[in-house]
């Protein structure tokens, strides 16, 4: 009768020290991938959750899929982009527009609006503030790319040789650096 009790107790021990391995693996995977407190709803590369469709905003022609959402305790949802890459001195502005971009679709998938998303490099993570003025920015860079995509002729916008070195369309492009 002792010997089944200690068994009992044993097994129990066992399970309660396997959920809060569990539980404390899950809450330490999530502050090395810097993501805020709060409940995964999806990821699209399979670790926290099964891939899902992306987010899309067929009024703005807009569709991206953010690598986490992060539903926090206020009922936020906070997109979080991860960047394998180690963290440059402040955020490349292509990466802070990408991140705006998943707020907007995030703001018109759920209804509610994310104060900031997150860009996680491989050593660092920043929090980009969704300010209006950052959704305007966004806006205006979305309107002058589909002006863009109609026009016949299109200027380089940027005067850096790294881009044209790694660029695919750099035998046909007249406009290459280098
Ligand atoms: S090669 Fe042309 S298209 Fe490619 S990055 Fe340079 S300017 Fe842009």
């Amino acid at each position: 009768m002792l010997a089944q009790g200690l068994l009992a107790f044993g097994i129990a021990m066992l399970l309660l020290a396997t959920l809060l391995w569990i539980r404390m693996s899950s809450v330490e995977k999530r502050q090395k991938a810097g993501l805020p407190p709060g409940k995964v709803l999806y990821a699209d590369n399979g670790i926290w959750h099964p891939q899902s469709a992306p987010l899309a905003s067929p009024t703005l022609r807009l569709a991206g899929k953010p690598d986490y959402l992060v539903e926090q305790r206020d009922g936020m949802i906070v997109p979080v982009e991860i960047k394998s890459r180690a963290a440059p001195i402040e955020p490349h502005h292509s990466h802070v527009m990408q991140v705006a971009a998943y707020c907007l679709l995030v703001s018109e998938a759920y209804g509610i609006r994310p104060n900031h998303g997150i860009i996680q490099y491989r050593d660092r993570a920043f929090s980009i503030a969704y300010t209006p003025q950052l959704e305007e920015q966004l806006l205006d860079t979305l309107t002058d790319m589909r002006h863009d995509m109609s026009a016949f002729d299109v200027n380089r916008n940027h005067a850096q040789p790294q881009r044209c070195a790694a660029c695919g369309m750099r035998n046909a492009c007249d406009q290459r650096i280098g």
